[in-house]
């Protein structure tokens, strides 16, 4: 085992001992539930979201280590951040995660999240770094539509011929 891989289960064992942003919280937007079977984790998220931007994240997980610290991570990561840019922040971790140990994450955006690239090289493990991003996304998404309460239903993020209203970057 090298010195990086032993720091990166080190970073990982720390979000799990000690999670960041833990705890159901109100005031909340939507609340989600996702497990991830073949291991057994279970989350309960809930995302609240105010003028685009995500001003919280709050959860209760119970499972292994790499779920429940992955979305400990994932939370350092998006509160405080537009809709839009969490929706990035999901598609290039997941991008890393699906790389299988070819696609590297920049340290200056993703922080603790490149300890996570150890667990790319396991695909048995990749549901469980995904759960908390999954379930973010899935809520995002939910929001999105709630917040649009006309029955119009936003694909600003996933219908790539649809520009984006506005950058964020
Ligand atoms: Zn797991």
């Amino acid at each position: 085992m090298d010195n990086l891989t032993e720091l990166y289960q080190e970073i990982i064992l720390d979000h799990y001992r000690q999670k960041h942003h833990s705890g159901l919280r109100e005031p909340f937007d939507v609340e989600v539930g996702h497990v991830n079977p073949s291991c057994g984790d279970e989350l309960t998220l809930r995302v609240s979201v105010v003028d685009d931007q995500v001003v919280d994240v709050s959860y209760e997980a119970v499972g292994c280590s790499i779920s429940q610290a992955s979305t400990s991570v994932m939370t350092d990561l998006v509160i405080g951040q537009p809709v839009a840019e969490s929706h990035q922040l999901y598609q290039g971790f997941l991008t890393m995660i699906e790389g299988q140990g070819t696609v590297e994450l920049d340290e200056e955006v993703y922080g603790d999240a490149i300890a996570f690239y150890g667990v790319a090289q396991f695909p048995a493990r990749v549901k469980c770094a995904m759960l908390g991003w999954s379930a973010l996304r899935d809520a995002l998404i939910r929001v999105e539509t709630v917040t649009n309460g006309d029955g119009t239903v936003l694909s600003r993020f996933w219908d790539t011929t649809v520009p984006s209203p506005k950058s964020q970057m």
